[in-house]
């Protein structure tokens, strides 16, 4: 079992498999960087299981995969597999924005990967275009339906971002409740790599929106979900993640990898150690203690909670 220094089990391992996107979220990749990191540079896919493995060895029970937006690494499907037929109780999960789904879901599903995460911020074209500055909206919900005839278990994220996408949010609720997925609306976190006039809201005033057309409580906060959730009069369940609040810290149970060998104990910080020379080299025992020494140094919690602070870290290169 892995547990970090203030006691808390980690099990839960986050893997980017790459920084690149199609979308330039207006949240998280407004603009293309200056410069991605080479390709070269990137962990195999080999290497990357072969931390994973050591994960797993250890102790950890799920594995996500996400990006920047992993559909773009080509045999994503083949990657997939290699951690299922390791571990077949594995819980092994996807996020992704959904363009790239409508040719893939099938061959994910095919290979193991039992749930997939989806951002949708918009139901209405022409806004989903402002927030991805691309044209996605028919393609990504095209993809989500892709997923959910392949039997994928869908959970939807969605950033509410003051003066985009407010207006919509009773409408994303009310398509997740009507096709039963779970939808959770995500504080934006400030980040340096964003635009610069991106505003989100908080969990009250997210709710005060919600409540002009639904009635709902509170649930207890059970598990290691980041998500609190609320439920309708009518029994749907829906989440709001509050990084402004930092509740979830005290029962953060994950660690995350990214595509290029660098182990970030918490999203918020820019504290990390890489394991990239340890797996190329074969020095298994070594790419262990590494893993145990960040857990050891994990941030008790973010800083978000505390007024303007603003993280240094991307999204697209944490895989949030
Ligand atoms: N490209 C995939 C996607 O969009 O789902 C996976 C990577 S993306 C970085 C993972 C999650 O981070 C998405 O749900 C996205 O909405 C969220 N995210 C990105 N930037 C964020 C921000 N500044 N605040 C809150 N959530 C953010
Ligand atoms: Fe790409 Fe996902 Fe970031 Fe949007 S949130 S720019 S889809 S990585």
């Amino acid at each position: 079992m892995l547990v970090d220094g203030y006691g808390r089990e980690v099990d839960y391992l986050r893997v980017s498999v790459t920084e690149r996107c199609n979308f330039r979220c207006q949240y998280c990749m407004p603009e293309k960087p200056f410069s991605w990191v080479p390709k070269e540079n990137l962990l195999s896919y080999e290497d990357l299981f072969k931390f994973i493995k050591v994960a797993i060895d250890e102790g950890v029970k799920k594995v996500r995969i996400t990006g920047g937006e992993p559909l773009l690494r080509e045999g994503l499907d083949n990657f997939v597999r290699m951690i299922s037929e390791y571990k077949d109780d594995i819980d092994l999960a996807l996020t992704t924005n959904a363009y790239l789904l409508p040719g893939s879901a099938q061959k994910l599903a095919d290979a193991g990967l039992k749930r997939i995460n989806v951002s949708l911020d918009s139901l209405i074209p022409e806004v989903a275009h402002k927030i991805a500055q691309k044209d996605v909206l028919s393609t990504v919900l095209k993809g989500i339906q892709a997923a959910d005839d392949a039997g994928l278990k869908i959970k939807v994220n969605c950033v509410p971002m003051q003066g985009i996408n407010d207006s919509e949010l009773c409408d994303l609720l009310e398509f997740c409740k009507q096709k039963n997925y779970p939808i959770r609306f995500i504080e934006f976190m400030e980040n340096d790599h964003a635009d610069s006039s991106a505003k989100g809201y908080d969990s009250i005033q997210i709710q005060n929106i919600l409540k002009a057309k639904y009635k709902f409580e509170k649930l207890e906060r059970t598990g290691s979900s980041p998500s609190q959730d609320y439920k309708t009069d009518d029994g749907y369940v829906f989440g709001i993640i509050e990084p402004h609040k930092d509740d979830f810290c005290a029962t953060c149970n994950r660690i995350r990898l990214t595509a290029s060998g660098v182990l970030i104990p918490c999203l918020y910080f820019e504290d990390s150690q890489s394991i990239k020379e340890a797996i190329q080299n074969n020095e298994i025992d070594k790419a262990a203690a590494i893993l145990k020494d960040v857990l050891a140094n994990k941030p008790e919690k973010n800083k978000w909670s505390e007024d303007s602070t603003v993280s240094a870290r991307a999204f697209y290169e944490t895989g949030g």
